[in-house]
């Protein structure tokens, strides 16, 4: 590992050999002017200032930093904290990002958002953002998703967003990034997309990520408030990969810091049945960026599958692909089966409900804690609540 990493992406959106910008002729000016207004509002500290605003009276920053007592005493072994994502307004980090890039569309004079979802979370944050901005927002979602989280759609509808179902080959996920695609091409002029993780083509798995790093940038002051050091260890869910690259981020230059990103691995790593980029994915371009992704020999996208629907993409965060390539960032999976015992232990010890998708990185820490010292200090990202998950939680668990 070098000693600093280097700054990135470069000017063209690559981390070392992934990301960039792969996207119809016609989005390329688009996408160079909102790079360019993002950079301009980096420097502005009037955007900051708004945002930051935002950040605190409207969605709640600072989250807690939680030391987790009984779950600590339960795995006998390291020092457990939680990051407390779920504490937010509209019940995950999503909205870090969605009101940063808001802030930005109504910058570039955008009166209209886009976005498509797939859990539902990130279309609700956006239609979040549009109400409080006064922006028409159009919501693309599968078909199929739709029917899974009808709670989410019933929430976007009645903050007064459009949610389009889409019917295309799967119904989830992917279809609805095509479709929002698809429509932005069209719209471009009048219209932002606001990509709800930390993937597709440059700039957004930068400005993304640049907006969640306020997770990891809280998190190290309050551990150096609490411990007086630096932790050991961190550790994220990773589904395109933007509350990891949140939390990990501001650390990645302490040699000393652990980082581990945990994927779906669904029914186990078997072809179709999980969502674990890096356990037999391979090299390659999907929707706007090059990264590993889970295709089969003939390079058609494979099926995925994750008990929560937040982790379940076929593609990681071109990011997350640079950090493994050099090391900086260890990758793991959870099952189903390890995700929702996690949800049970925390539901039980802790009283808090995390989301499915946070409750794979618990489920690595139920593993790796009782294996380490008393002295460790471990950060884990809980990135989401988990009353959306109420129902597939009470069928495996009740
Ligand atoms: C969407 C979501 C995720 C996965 O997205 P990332 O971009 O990988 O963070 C994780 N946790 C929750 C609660 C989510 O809503």
């Amino acid at each position: 590992m070098p000693d600093m990493l280097p700054t990135v992406p470069d000017a063209r959106g690559h981390f070392g050999q992934f990301g960039g910008m792969f996207v119809p002729e016609t989005l390329m000016t688009p996408l160079q002017q909102l790079t360019v207004a993002y950079e301009e509002a980096k420097n502005d500290p009037a955007f900051h200032a708004e945002l930051d605003d935002l950040l605190h009276n409207y969605v709640g920053r600072p989250t807690p930093l939680y030391y987790a007592e009984r779950w600590t005493e339960l795995l006998g072994g390291a020092k457990i904290y939680l990051k407390r994502e779920d504490l937010l307004h509209t019940g995950a980090h999503k909205i870090n990002n969605a009101l940063g890039q808001i802030l930005l569309a109504k910058r570039l004079g955008k009166s209209r958002i886009i976005a498509e979802t797939g859990a539902g979370q990130h279309g609700v944050a956006t239609a979040t953002v549009c109400a409080r901005f006064g922006m028409e927002c159009v919501v693309y979602m599968g078909a199929v998703d739709m029917e899974r989280q009808a709670l989410n759609v019933a929430r976007m509808r009645l903050m007064g967003a459009k949610v389009v179902a889409v019917t295309a080959g799967q119904a989830t996920l992917k279809e609805a990034v095509n479709e929002a695609m698809r429509d932005w091409v069209a719209s471009v002029e009048n219209t932002h997309y606001i990509l709800g993780s930390a993937l597709g083509s440059h700039p957004f798995p930068m400005m993304v990520r640049d907006f969640h790093r306020v997770i990891g940038i809280e998190a190290r002051r309050q551990i150096l408030e609490k411990e007086g050091r630096l932790p050991d260890m961190l550790v994220a869910c990773v589904g395109g990969g933007s509350n990891a690259m949140g939390l990990f981020h501001p650390f990645l230059n302490d040699a000393d810091v652990r980082m581990i990103g945990v994927e779906a691995g669904g029914d186990g790593i078997m072809p179709e049945r999980h969502a674990a980029r890096f356990q037999g994915g391979k090299l390659g371009i999907l929707q706007g960026t090059k990264t590993w992704l889970l295709a089969d020999d003939d390079g058609q996208i494979e099926l995925t599958h994750s008990v929560s629907a937040g982790l379940d993409y076929a593609a990681i965060g071109p990011e997350h692909a640079y950090l493994q390539s050099i090391g900086r960032v260890e990758y793991t999976y959870a099952t189903d089966d390890e995700a929702l015992a996690a949800f049970k232990t925390l539901a039980t010890i802790e009283g808090i409900l995390p989301a499915l998708e946070s409750s794979h990185a618990m489920a690595y820490v139920n593993k790796i804690a009782p294996l380490l010292p008393k002295s460790t200090v471990i950060i884990v990202n809980l990135s989401g609540r988990g009353d959306k998950d109420v129902e597939t939680a009470s069928k495996y668990l009740l």
